[in-house]
């Protein structure tokens, strides 16, 4: 097999005296969509957390694509090619839907528009080409009759696919999703897998947080569950879907 995308070996994370994630070793390929489970305060989120760099892990190694990013800075991490979604959404609200996507961080790291001494014919141009890619990724997403709408007034749903696309602003190869399903009407939900999966198969590698096991079994392979702070289950839906410990804990069998 390829080597992975992302390498973690040995990554912990206490609070205090608390080990919220311990001891996970886990690698990501490229291609996949990796589903990520486990009951509430198993440290899925701050597992996140640790890779997209807003914690630094108490221990272990982050390799992503071979290099040793440990410890390295959210934006470093999106230059990189690593995007990551909230399981709530925090848009700027009183600014367009149009207005969120050109404020990507993943933008200007794409583009390296806002350098200070551009001139000002020059800023104007990539403003423009921001705009227009931002159009296209909106369009992408469904969102585009949505642009000149206020963030803050679309729906949940919309939301995560407004936070899908800031993140393609910047072309990214990984991509950490927390919860898209969550709270979101079915009709957008199946939109949102419809795009995950076009995104898969343009080559785009997804870790999906999620609490729906619908979702998990049909769109996710392969599937590792953390309990705890530890990895406690690693492999495809098929045996996820017969493992005796996640059915009697996820399942409700
Ligand atoms: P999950 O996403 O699987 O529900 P989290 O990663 O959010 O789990 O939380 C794992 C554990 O770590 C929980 O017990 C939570 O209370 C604790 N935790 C998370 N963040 C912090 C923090 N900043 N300070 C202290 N404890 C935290």
């Amino acid at each position: 097999m390829a080597d992975p995308i992302l390498s973690i070996r040995n990554v912990s994370k206490t609070f205090g005296e608390f080990r919220a994630v311990n001891d996970v070793s886990l690698d990501i390929h490229a291609g996949t969509i990796t589903g990520l489970i486990g009951p509430n305060g198993a440290g899925k989120t701050t597992l996140f957390n640790v890779l997209t760099g807003m914690l630094k892990p108490t221990g272990g190694t982050v390799h992503l694509d071979g290099q040793n990013v440990t410890g390295f800075s959210p934006d470093a991490l999106f230059s990189l090619g690593l995007g990551r979604t909230f399981q709530i959404p925090r848009p700027f609200a009183k600014m367009s839907v149009l207005e969120n996507v050109m404020l990507s961080p993943m933008a200007q790291v794409g583009e390296r528009v806002w350098g200070p001494f551009l001139g000002a014919a020059k800023m104007r141009d990539q403003e423009a080409t921001i705009r227009k890619r931002a159009m296209e990724v909106l369009d992408f997403v469904t969102l585009a009759p949505l642009a000149d709408q206020a963030a803050g007034q679309i729906s949940g749903g919309q939301m995560k696919l407004l936070e899908l696309a800031r993140i393609l602003m910047g072309d990214p190869k990984l991509i950490l999703l927390d919860e898209p399903a969550a709270g979101v009407n079915p009709t957008l939900t199946k939109t949102l897998i419809e795009k995950i999966e076009e995104l898969n198969r343009d080559g785009k590698t997804f870790v999906i947080i999620e609490h729906d096991m619908d979702f998990v079994m049909q769109h996710c392979d392969p599937v590792i569950a953390l309990a705890e702070g530890r990895k406690v289950f690693e492999g495809t839906a098929d045996e996820a879907q017969s493992n005796p410990v996640l059915l009697d804990a996820y399942l409700g069998a």
